[in-house]
């Protein structure tokens, strides 16, 4: 089967392989030396300085990320400003409210580009505002959204940015220096293409200092990044999906990091394009306001979501449907994971038989 659907992703032999690892029991020095390369290649992905930046590994989907980013770095009284313009902005403001944090929203329709100056002036209107939140890659409709533009608004203000990095990070270009970025949340089995079970938080050290008490125990970010830094752990970790980490982040670094796998998204998605377009379909986005990493596309006239999903799976094809109100409209087709030109050609091949099985012209 392949997995066009954005995480899990189609693992490589060599990642699929690594999670047969050894046995192993997370307080013993070997578990410490894995997990220790885990972070040191995970910052590495960007170029981060170990002494300014913590990868904190948790046991989790990506929103475990995403939430202990939240939990851990709002402290009591501040207010947290998220922007939504899909399902994962939105899930941000209910991580806040399941928190008690107060977290005025900045929205826009799905789909829609977020508006700096509207960012600005949401700060310039409530100084109790310390941190904003926002998608990096908004997977709903796969709009890239202009981090750098957001971060120059934050940094002028000297406000946090918390970032939901789950499906940019590994493929994408993330300049977290730049941008003033606070922490960045990701996840192994999406651009990284790991396996699920393991996913993180990047976060500055100096953010970690605060000592406001926990929100939550588990999802307590100073207490694994201080575990952490000690070769430890708090609780029991996912140790497959760390073997299966570690080998994905090797096979990435072989390959040429995030500016090779971008490389190769783009080709990839090129290619559905090309091959969607001429079989007349229309992307919900252009092309420029695109991740690398998904596109979605409107349905084929006189079709439904099923009808087109369950014609592609019995082919050998996984492809994902809208979220809702979009999930009438649109499909979504990911280029993340272990996939190759060939996977696309016998995919575009099978799309044009559904499409003839159900006398879409
Ligand atoms: C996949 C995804 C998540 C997390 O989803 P999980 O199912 O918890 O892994 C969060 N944000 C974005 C933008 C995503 O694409």
């Amino acid at each position: 089967m392949i997995l066009l659907n954005p995480g899990p992703v189609t693992l490589s032999e060599r990642v699929r392989r690594a999670l047969a690892g050894p046995d192993m029991c997370h307080r013993e020095p070997e578990f410490a030396a894995l997990q220790g390369e885990i972070r040191a290649r995970l910052l590495g992905v960007y170029a981060l300085a170990p002494a300014e930046w913590s990868a904190v590994l948790l046991t989790g989907s990506g929103t475990a990320a995403v939430e202990a980013m939240i939990a851990t770095l709002m402290a009591p009284g501040e207010k947290l400003l998220v922007i939504e313009n899909g399902a994962y902005g939105e899930r941000m403001s209910r991580i806040a409210a399941a928190h008690g944090i107060d977290a005025p929203r900045l929205s826009f329709a799905w789909g829609e580009p977020v508006d700096p100056g509207a960012v600005e002036r949401a700060l310039e209107q409530d100084a109790a505002i310390r941190r904003v939140a926002v998608v990096h890659h908004e997977t709903t409709t796969g709009r890239l959204n202009d981090l750098g533009a957001v971060g120059a608004v934050c940094r002028a203000r000297d406000v946090g940015l918390l970032v939901d990095g789950v499906s940019s990070f590994g493929a994408e270009a993330l300049s977290p220096e730049r941008d003033g970025v606070t922490a960045i949340a990701a996840t192994a089995n999406k651009c990284l293409h790991g396996a699920p079970g393991v996913c993180f938080v990047i976060v500055r050290r100096a953010e970690l200092a605060g000592e406001h008490p926990p929100r939550s125990l588990y999802l307590d970010l100073r207490a694994y990044a201080e575990e952490q830094d000690r070769g430890g752990t708090p609780f029991t970790q996912a140790v497959p999906a760390f073997y299966g980490l570690a080998e994905a982040l090797r096979e990435l670094a072989d390959e040429g990091g995030w500016q090779a796998r971008r490389s190769r998204y783009r080709e990839l998605a090129g290619a559905v394009a090309a091959g969607l377009e001429a079989s007349d379909l229309r992307a919900l986005l252009p092309e420029a306001a695109s991740s690398c990493v998904l596109r979605a596309w409107h349905l084929p006239p006189g079709m439904d979501y099923a009808a087109l999903h369950d014609g592609l799976k019995a082919r050998g094809f996984v492809i994902y449907a809208g979220q809702g109100t979009l999930a009438q409209r649109i499909f979504r087709i990911s280029t993340m994971g272990a996939i190759v030109r060939s996977d696309i050609d016998r995919f575009l091949t099978a799309f044009r038989e559904v499409l003839e099985e159900h006398g879409v012209t």
